[in-house]
């Protein structure tokens, strides 16, 4: 079976039932069907496509642990944001994988567009 019916089976199992109060999965329904079928699709594994970064300020602007694949195909975590530029003008670090010596700057991820790789979740209090 191909992706596109995989997925169009899976949402095709949540249907609204009972006035829309509820699914035929069997869970209550606490907002529309689409928002619910939206979240088994993304409990079943799906991701949007990657993010393309194309500027230094999109790079500067990811969260610190977000990972980059760039145009020639250097790897790359951010490993500390600043805020505002240093005296070297870098307002992040990043660590390359394939040079884990000395941490480089913003400018120096200057094979762009890169992809992103990975993004941390936001961090919410408490957990
Ligand atoms: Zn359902």
């Amino acid at each position: 079976m191909c992706d596109r019916d995989t997925l169009a089976e899976l949402i095709n199992l949540h249907q609204p039932a009972a006035r829309g109060f509820w699914c035929s999965c069997g869970e209550a329904l606490d907002c529309h069907i689409d928002q619910h079928r939206a979240a088994v699709v993304i409990a079943a594994g799906w991701r949007p496509p990657a993010r393309r970064i194309e500027t230094p300020a999109e790079l500067d602007a990811l969260p610190e642990g977000a990972v980059v694949r760039t145009a020639e195909g250097r790897i790359a975590e951010k490993t500390c944001h600043y805020g505002a530029a240093d005296r070297h003008g870098f307002r992040s670090d990043w660590a390359e994988t394939q040079d884990d010596d000395i941490p480089i700057g913003t400018d120096e991820l200057d094979d762009l567009p890169a992809i992103v790789l990975w993004e941390p979740e936001e961090v919410t209090s408490g957990e």
